[in-house]
């Protein structure tokens, strides 16, 4: 029996070209690929470049920070989730989830930050947190 997961991530695979991007997501460390021949950087991780299919890509790690470009509640998770596209300071745009006790506070535009939140798989999935100009300090 299919039912669908309410979850917008895409599915952690075990093995393929993305296998090093869940392996450092698992270690704290956002990955990019960037093109050695176009020199553009794409997500989600990809053996070919989307731009110019060179084969010729190279992972480097993202700086982890980036800004909201769109977002939407889904009211079907309680508590209701938070999915939106950020923008990274690196160019690209992630389908991510907005996690954290003021997530609801988030906004098109707002300043976030990556964290590495565990699935029930284990696996630990990209989210991202609002960076606040108060509280947290960062080491
Ligand atoms: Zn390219």
């Amino acid at each position: 029996m299919m039912h669908t997961s309410p979850s917008t991530q895409p599915l952690p695979q075990a093995g393929g070209e993305a296998a090093e991007f869940w392996l450092a997501a698992s270690g704290g460390r956002l990955l990019l690929k960037c093109c050695e021949d176009c020199h553009e950087v794409h997500y989600f991780p990809r053996t070919l470049c989307p731009f110019c299919f060179s084969g010729n890509t190279v992972w480097f790690e993202a700086s982890g920070r980036g800004t909201i470009y769109t977002l939407t509640l889904n009211r079907r998770t309680e508590p209701c989730q938070v999915i939106a596209y950020v923008r990274l300071e690196e160019g690209v745009t992630m389908m991510t989830n907005v996690v954290g006790e003021n997530a609801l506070q988030a906004a098109i535009g707002a300043a976030v930050t990556v964290d590495f939140i565990a699935g029930d798989n284990g696996q630990h999935v990209p989210m991202f947190r609002l960076a606040s100009a108060e509280g947290k300090q960062a080491p």
